[in-house]
């Protein structure tokens, strides 16, 4: 029998309400229960892969080829479990379902409105994640503020979902801010407590408040809290500021609020937590050294953009005792200036669209290769390295990706032919795990250890094959290969201390607690190189 948690928030939006969820699902498998997240998002988009990364940050990617919110990859690593598309919904999902439905006539001439068909859709996705995953508790966390007229289908489905259960199966955790007003240095409940009565209003009834603040929420103020919106004390729990989002779990479970959970939801049985998290945090605040790595993107005035590389590669610093301090580094300044490459202990070009940039990314690859920095490159970042080598070792001068130049003579980087004929942009890239063959007598093998793996794409260009022998000739080595379909998966230089590029995503299936062998190798050849 799966429990359910609701995460909602209030007030504001951008007060680490993912982080909240997922620190409560780590939380809840530390105490040895199986957890399920997934994340609605009331905005109209079918899913986050058409949109800008201006507009959204990254678009995560499930092993079953979702395009979900960069929330799931926050989830992914705390939880350590892969996610599914169940795992993420949207109201343009709902509806587009829902209209099916009617075109269909399964509705049987009903008229078709938000109560019952929307909720019950909602409703469904609820428990479809539950029977799927199995798992003992399904978190789910509605995208927006309580108030917001696009979360109100979501709301009340949840709230049916609550009704229709045993009290002990569903818990509602609310996440607000407590401001400080500038001058007074006071800390103000009101927000809370007409997000509290908001809530209220759409029939939820909260049982968690979970309170951030820039200021220290005192004992007094948590009692304020408790009365005005009738829970507990001990369910005011704060979310301190903290260096380190990994933090958060812990800061939880120092007031109580695993056991609190496990208490409404009569889990009263649970081992003791194992505190595996928290030897992994004190690792991080344990760190010596530092390197540093350019990452070098169009979009690096938007951190969030790469949020889940830049986490992988925190994580394999950590790993290896060094705090990772990245150099945003801008594509287009490198076309006028290549100076700021210099003094970098590694390079990365992670996954891009488009062409803006792309010359400068090309010499970042030429010049980490003639340089000896290590060099890592992901999706975008393989097939402009590709260019790169076509152009400068090769000489085949105007060498591109036809996404680049489609009139260019020497299209290293191309579309399938099944690509070729795509009308819709929305989901149709290659999407999810592929399997890829490693070569036994490569360097990539040594840093996996295995033969057979299985990576999450995003992309719809690839390695074009009729290049192979002349690139081979000019030092690379295919190390990888989809042998379904004959595609490069990964590549790595001869004589070079560490230029590795795949065409796939290792950013999304890294762990704090497991760290992809590819970020692992890199980060140990930046420490070398320092
Ligand atoms: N733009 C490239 C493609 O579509 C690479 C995509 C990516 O880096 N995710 O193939």
């Amino acid at each position: 029998m799966t429990k359910f948690i609701f995460v909602t928030g209030g007030v504001v939006s951008g007060i680490g309400k993912g982080i909240s969820a997922a620190s409560i699902g780590r939380l809840l498998k530390e105490r040895g229960l199986s957890v399920f997240m997934q994340k609605f998002d009331p905005y109209l988009n079918v899913d986050p892969g058409t949109m800008s990364p201006y507009q959204h940050g990254e678009v995560f990617v499930t092993k079953d080829g979702a395009e979900t919110d960069l929330d799931l990859g926050h989830y992914e690593r705390f939880i350590d479990e892969e996610l599914t598309k169940r795992a993420s919904i949207t109201t343009g999902k709902v509806y587009s379902r829902v209209i099916a439905k009617e075109r269909r006539g399964d509705y049987n001439g009903a008229t078709v409105q938000v109560i019952p068909h929307v909720t019950n859709e909602i409703k469904n996705a609820v428990y479809k994640a539950a029977k799927e995953s199995g798992a003992d508790i399904v978190i789910t966390e509605i995208g927006g503020t309580v108030g917001d007229i696009e979360s109100l289908p979501f709301l009340e489905a949840i709230r049916q979902i609550h009704s229709e259960n045993e009290k002990s199966d569903v818990l509602f955790v609310h996440t607000v801010l407590v401001p400080n007003i500038p001058g007074s240095d006071e800390l103000k409940t009101k927000p809370t407590q007409h997000s509290f009565k908001e809530l209220m209003s759409n029939g939820i009834k909260t049982d968690v408040i979970i309170v951030r603040s820039n200021g220290v929420v005192t004992r007094d103020l948590r009692e304020k809290i408790s009365l005005f919106c009738d829970v507990p004390v001990e369910a005011v729990i704060q979310s301190t500021n903290v260096d380190l989002i990994y933090e958060v779990p812990l800061v939880f479970h120092e007031q109580g609020l695993d056991d609190y959970i496990l208490k409404e939801l009569e889990l009263n049985n649970q081992p003791e937590s194992n505190y595996s998290w928290k030897k992994m945090v004190e690792r991080f605040k344990d760190i010596k050294g530092e390197i540093t790595i350019g990452l070098v993107g169009k979009y690096v005035s938007l951190h969030d953009a790469y949020l889940s590389v830049t986490q992988a590669l925190q994580d394999a610093g950590c790993e290896n005792g060094v705090d990772v301090k990245i150099k945003w580094i801008n594509s287009e300044e490198i076309e006028e200036d290549e100076s700021i490459l210099e003094g970098l202990n590694g390079i990365i070009v992670p996954g891009g669209f488009g062409s803006r940039g792309t010359e400068g990314m090309i010499k970042a690859s030429k010049y980490a290769r003639e340089n000896n920095v290590p060099y890592f490159g992901i999706c975008y970042g393989m097939q402009i390295a590709l260019i790169d080598i076509a152009r400068n070792k090769l000489g085949l001068k105007g060498a591109n990706s036809t996404e680049i130049d489609p009139e260019t003579s020497y299209p290293v980087i191309d579309l399938l032919e099944n690509q070729k004929t795509v009308e819709n942009l929305g989901g149709t890239l290659r999407l999810g795990d592929y399997d890829c063959t490693i070569d036994k007598d490569s360097y990539v093998y040594s840093l996996y250890g295995e033969e057979k793996i299985k990576e999450r794409h995003r992309h719809r260009y690839e390695f074009n094959n009729s290049f192979r022998g002349e690139i081979r000739k000019a030092g690379v080595v295919f190390s990888g290969i989809n042998e379904d379909k004959d595609l490069v998966e990964i590549i790595e230089l001869k004589d070079h201390p560490h230029f590795v590029a795949c065409q796939f995503h290792p950013e999304f299936k890294s762990r704090p607690t497991k760290i992809h062998p590819l970020f692992n190798g890199f980060i140990k050849a930046a420490i070398k190189n320092k």
